[in-house]
This record gives C-alpha cells, structure tokens and sequence, in this order.
C-alpha cells in the first residue's frame, strides 16, 4: 500500500473511555448497591447506561472505531483475573455463589477474607488490582464479559474494538500469591494462559469482532532477555491461530525500546504506539526496524494522560512520517482516556481563555478526528480547526499565567550552593540537639489527626457560606487546641498541629499558590469508586502570601514542646497535579520549590524550629525506564533541597515517605540532606531502617513502628519490638519513634490509644540503653 493510500484510509480511535459518567453515576450505583440501597439490576442497567452514552459520544465526535471491554465496575485488572479464571482460592466460593458480589470482596475484601492487594498502574495515579498467582494455578476462559459489551456496542451499529490486558503484561503485573515461594516468577504460566486468551479470542471473533486489542505496556518498562523471548512467543503463539481475530498490539506510557524489534516481526496485525514526547523514541525506532510493513499503526500522538490541549500541526507531522512506515495509519489517544476527566466544557469557574487550553476526553475525541481527517483527507479539509489551534497555543505560550517575569528571573538566577545547606549534617545536628534538647528516641507524629466529621462539615459550612472566615478559624483553632493538649498529655515530644485546615496535602497548597487551577468537574479515577480531581498546574508558580504560618505559630503558642511545621514537597506537589506540559518537569519543580522555600523562611522567622517537606510521591514518579532515572533524581533531589536548605543550621528538616519500597533510592533519599526522614516500616519489620544501614545513611530516621493503614491498636510491647528492630540497623542517636503516615484517615479512639503505646514504647527502649 502506497502512503497515499494510507493516508486515505486513516480512522480515529480510543482504546477507553472514563467509566463514571458525567455525574459520577457509577460510583453512586455502585456505592449504593454496596450499601444495599441499589440491586444488582439496577446497576448493571446504570452501567450499560454509561457504556451506550459513552459509546454514543464516541461516535457522535466522529470516533470511527469504539473501544469495548474497557468498561469496568472496580478495575480492568481485576476483570482479567475472572476473565482467566485466576480468581484467589479464598474468593472461589462467594465469587460462585454471587459473581458481583464476589468480584467486590476480591476488590475490597469482606470481614474475614483479604482483598488481592492494590498497586499503582505503571506511573500514572490509577491504581489497580494484583493477580495471584502460582504454580499451581489453572486457567479458564470467562469471555462473557468480554462478549457482552462487544454485542453491546454491535447492537447500536457501531464498529468496535474489544481491549484486553495482553497476557504478557498480565503475568508482568501479577504476583506469588499468599503462601508462594516469593521466587515463583508468573511468567511462567505464559504456556498455560495462552489457550485461555486464544478461546476467548475465538468467542470475540464469533461474536462479530473483526479486532482485537492486546495491552502491553508493561513492554515499555526495562525487560530481560527472557521476558522480551516470553513477549515473542506469546504473539508468534497468538498469531498463528486460525480462528481468531486480526490482533492489535498496544503499548503506551513509554517507548517500546527493545520489544518494538519483538512486536514488529510477530505475526500480528497491527501495532498501536505512543508518539507523545515522552515516547518519542518509537518514532526512529520505528524507522529502524523498517516500518511495519502489511501492518496497521495506530499512532498515539494526543496524549492520553494530560489535560492540555494538542499542537494538531505537530502531529500532523509525525503522523505524516508515520504513513511510510505502516499499510494503514491510524490517529488514538497514546492510552485509554480513563486518566483524564470528561469533560472541561464543564468547568465554570475557569476563564473561558485559558478553558480553550484545556482538553479532557470529550475535547481529545474532536482532537483525534480533526487529526485523522488532517490526514485523510490533507489540511486544507481542517484549515478552521488548524487555525483556531493555533491560536490558542499562541494564546497559551504568551499569557501572563505561563510567563510571570518574576517567577522566571529568580528560577534562571538559582545556583548550585543555593540549593545546599550552609553546614554539613554533623555540625547542624549538634546545633539541633542543643537547640531543641531531645530525648533519645524522640517521638513524633507525621502530621495529620483525625479529620473529623466536624471538620469537614465546618470546611462545607464556609464553602456555603454558613459559617465566615472567623467562625470557620474558630473550629479550627478549636481542633488545633485539643490536638496539641492531646499530645503534650500523651509525652510527644516533636508536636504537629494536626492539620485539621487541609482538605488534601497538595489541593491545599494548590488552592494558594498562583499558577495552580482547581476544576469542579475534573474527576478522574484513583481506584474502585475512589475518584480525585487533581489540580491543575497550569502557569509560572508563585506564593502570594504565607500558606501555613498562622496555624503553626497558633499551635506553638498552645505549647513549650517543638511544634513542626508542615509542608508538602515539590515533587508530590507535580505528582498528584495536572502538570504543564510546556516546559521540564525539573523546571515546574524548581518554581514550586521557590515557593515552598519562601514558606519554610517564614515558618523559621515565625519561631517553627522543625520543619517537615513530605516527598510521599518521590518514589513513584521514578520514571518507567531506568535509563531515565538519573535525570529524574537530579531535578527532584535538587527541588527539596531548594525548598529546604535556606534555613538556619539549628532548623531541623524533616521529610517523609511512604507508600512505596524505598531500597532502589536510598541514594536519592540519602541527597535530600534532610536530617530527619521517617519512612512507612511497620508492615514489612523495620525493613527500610536495614536498607538505610546498607548503604551507610549518615541522618536521622524514623521508621514507623505504629501501620496505620487499619483501625488496629499496636500494642507498646509490639511498637517496642519494631523500635528494637530499629535499633538494630540505626543507633539510638539517630533513630527517631513515629507511626507510618498521617492520621488523617483513622478514628480518635484508636489515634489515642496508638499514640500512647507508641510513647510508652519509646520509655521502654530508652530505659534499655
Ligand atoms: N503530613 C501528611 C499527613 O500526615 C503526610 C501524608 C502522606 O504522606 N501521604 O497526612
Ligand atoms: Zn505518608
């Protein structure tokens, strides 16, 4: 086929779609149904509902080629742990009694039986559900779901694309289930699930699919020799089978790097590639490999998992580079469009210009059609839509919010020793002891107390205009004191004020730092029913005033004991935001670090002796690719310690982090120069105290000893054990008493009784030194 042809015969698709709908009626059916006030009738028919409007906006926007199966009442993972049969010994039963009610307790877990466990997708904020497996697991095709929503989407005349999660990244993602040698490596069970998705293909390609899409992208990650072998046998498997569907392989999140040779010679029909920047890789490789000759490219170029809006002319090009290489090129999103909200046609409180910037699925639909006919039928057919892009990315380059003079000046002038302490750790901790007079073993929390129904009724009385600004500083003064009372009758010895004032750790200091947009209706699925709106960081980013200092300079006055002031760091900030995508990450992560450090200045002229800059998302924002990890690393170590180093010596800084394994960036954890860091340990005994040890941490630590991820009490005897564990890796000198993470999320019954034994524990210990 010439380019011309391919050219012509370009189509626009998705490979899925936000499942909540524009209200989030999902979750309400589905939260209902959990609470027994919605049947299991009345939610499958809100979610075909969802499934058809989807479905129908799809093809109104002129979407050629719909995507099913994406659809999911809690997760797409999990709906290929039934779709294999893979489902955990300790669900079999409630799964077949009631296959709903079943699917929720894997999910959620029920009284006495353990959910599968919960994990981040790749590096994006979706988390999703992991499959157990074994050697002694048996595969067993359940294509109905599969089959269901194809006919579905057949019955309303629509030409649709079935998407399953490709087998190789099933096993990639799986783990040894409960009771498995934690050496038993899922991918080896490749030869066994390859029947199971060859059945199910078949049954979709009875049920009238003419393709069907494979989702690889755990093959964007750094893959071994044999994994890489494991990828090549399973499509040269696939391929070869008779009754089946034309295949279409995707990946997304990255570039291919060594599997696109594997995937380029497999005997597949098409491939579908992310052409975003951060995956522009593919495009030489593509080259390389020599196109994909006799295949259909689905090319990835409107990126999937921002909310800004395309530069058409740039895909057009690479679109226009692309036609030599494929026998069909067709124009996607880079990856399912679950990652973005719906709809910014929603937004009201965003000025209509910089709305115009904005693009969320609805928005990248119109942008894959404009680009597909661009292609189709030559520029000329989209002369309007080019124009008006234009426009608006000029619009967006030269505004005000992206091009603050200031904010820029003071980012170009930063300098290495700018962002470096002005003493080494030895001398400031012997500054901090005589400054702050310590015991051993110093007990703290991470921040948070309980958020309290009142609190949050309080935050809704102010929004509705209930309560004013005064009345709503008095309940939160209120809360702040009994916090701090609490703590000093407890004997903590490093006091937070609780943060009773912040809704979330990052949307707090979003909301007052200019540069940041908030949306009303931008939801985008965390896990399950779990929704968040992350903010929006849309321009230059500056402080206007203090975001912090009141509430801990009131806290301090309560108390004779430290109180630690209390900020979210520059990474975790990007992280859980809406990111501009016009200039390095590093560079957005140097501008809020300024900010930040304008704070943590402030907090110290205010008398705050400890400060805290929680780096929660350090670790997971580590890039998919390894090669990428050290450029990551420099910017995001650089911007702590920006934010950080402009104090005093005898200011102690403290970080946290949690959430994650920490063994692969002790060195990072080890270039923040924070003095102390605590660090989620509970769970695994003390194990990243043992990992800081290895590698010779010269700081201080404080590896939790309380796991506050559940209403349990640890006992002072059980804290005590952690902290002897600690001990064992870290000297009493250096090791610090604290609970995992925040308590923002626990009761007060349990927050005291806790808090107590953590004390109490913490006397023990000292009394054995
Ligand atoms: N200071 C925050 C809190 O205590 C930290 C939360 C987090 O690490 N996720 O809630
Ligand atoms: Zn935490």
């Amino acid at each position: 086929m010439t380019a011309k042809s391919a050219a012509a015969a370009a189509r626009a698709t998705v490979y899925g779609y936000p499942r909540q709908g524009p209200n989030r009626e999902l979750k309400k059916a589905i939260e209902g149904y959990w609470k027994g006030r919605v049947t299991a009738d009345a939610l499958r028919a809100t979610a075909a509902g969802l499934r058809r409007s989807n479905w129908q906006q799809l093809a109104d926007a002129g979407i050629h080629e719909v995507p099913t199966g994406d659809f999911s009442y809690y997760d797409h993972v999990l709906d290929t742990t039934v779709m294999v049969g893979a489902v955990p010994e300790r669900h079999r039963d409630a799964v077949e009694a009631d296959a709903l009610g079943g699917y929720f307790a894997m999910a959620r877990g029920t009284q006495d039986v353990a959910p599968l466990e919960m994990t981040k997708w790749f590096d994006t904020n979706y988390h999703y559900l992991v499959p157990e497996l074994g050697p002694d697991t048996v595969f067993t095709a359940d294509s109905a779901k599969q089959v269901a929503e194809l006919k579905e989407a057949l019955a309303l005349g629509l030409t649709a694309r079935p998407v399953l999660v490709g087998p190789v990244t099933y096993l990639l993602l799986a783990k040894p289930a409960p009771g498995v040698s934690a050496d038993f490596e899922p991918l080896t069970l490749l030869d066994r699930l390859l029947p199971v998705y060859a059945e199910v293909l078949a049954d979709l390609r009875a049920a009238g699919a003419e393709w069907v899409q494979l989702d690889e992208p755990a093959l964007v990650q750094d893959r071994t020799p044999a994994e890489l072998n494991a990828a090549e046998r399973a499509y040269r498997d696939l391929g070869a089978l008779t009754d089946r569907p034309k295949l279409l392989v995707a990946s997304y999140f990255n570039q291919l790097g060594e599997a696109l040779p594997v995937l380029a010679k497999a005997p597949v029909d098409g491939l579908a590639l992310d052409f975003t920047d951060s995956a522009a890789a593919n495009l030489d490789a593509l080259a390389a490999v020599g196109g994909l000759p006799g295949k259909r490219l689905v090319a990835g170029v409107v990126n999937g998992r921002n909310i800004w809006i395309n530069d058409l002319s740039k895909s057009l090009s690479i679109l226009g580079t692309l036609l030599g290489f494929a026998d069909r090129v067709d124009v996607a999103a880079s990856c399912s469009l679950l990652h973005v909200p719906l709809d910014a046609s929603a937004e009201r409180d965003i000025e209509p210009q910089v709305l115009r910037w904005l693009a969320f699925a609805k928005q990248k639909n119109a942008e894959i059609v404009t680009l597909a006919k661009g292609l189709a039928q030559g520029t000329v057919a989209i002369t309007a839509e080019l124009a008006a892009n234009r426009a608006d990315l000029a619009s967006r380059a030269s505004s005000p919010i992206t091009n603050d003079p200031a904010v820029r000046a003071r980012a170009a002038a930063v300098t290495e020793a700018d962002a470096r302490r002005s003493q080494p750790y030895t001398e400031r901790a012997t500054a901090q002891r005589a400054h702050l007079g310590l015991p051993l073993l110093p007990t703290t929390t991470i921040g948070s107390f309980p958020q309290t129904g009142e609190l949050r009724v309080a935050r809704a009385d102010l929004r509705a205009g209930r309560i004013d600004a005064a009345g709503y500083e008095e309940r939160i003064k209120a809360e702040i004191q009994e916090v701090v009372s609490f703590q000093e009758k407890t004997g903590l010895d490093v006091l937070v004020h609780g943060e009773p004032e912040r809704n979330d750790m990052v949307q707090y200091f979003a909301e007052q730092l200019t540069g940041y947009l908030a949306t009303q209706h931008g939801w985008v699925q965390s896990y399950g029913t779990r929704y968040v709106r992350p903010p929006v960081l849309a321009g230059d980013i500056s402080r206007p005033e203090p975001m912090t200092v009141r509430w801990t300079r009131y806290a301090q006055s309560l108390t004779d004991r430290p109180v630690k002031g209390m900020l979210t760091g520059p990474v975790t900030m990007l992280a859980w935001s809406f990111v501009r995508d016009d200039q390095p990450l590093g560079d957005t992560a140097r501008q809020v670090a300024l900010a930040l450090r304008d704070e943590v200045g402030d907090l110290e002229a205010a008398g705050t002796s400890v400060i805290q800059v929680d780096e929660p998302a350090l670790r997971e924002t580590l890039p998919l690719r390894s090669t990428d990890h050290p450029a990551y690393l420099a910017w995001a170590t650089e911007a702590f310690r920006l934010s950080t180093s402009g104090v005093r010596p005898d200011t102690q800084i403290h970080t946290h982090m949690c959430y994650a394994e920490f063994g692969d960036i002790v060195q990072a954890i080890d270039d923040l120069d924070a003095d102390v860091i605590s660090l989620e340990a509970a769970r695994s005994h003390m194990q990243v105290a043992r990992e800081l040890a290895a590698h010779g941490y010269p700081r201080e630590a404080g590896p939790g000893v309380y796991d506050i991820h559940s209403p349990r009490v640890p006992s002072a005897e059980e804290a005590a054990t952690l902290l002897r564990a600690g001990l064992k890796a870290i000297p009493a000198e250096r090791l610090w008493v604290n609970p995992d993470c925040g308590l923002k999320t626990r009761g007060w019954p349990e927050t005291r009784a806790s808090l107590e034994n953590l004390v109490a524990a913490a006397r023990t210990v000292r009394g054995e030194l």
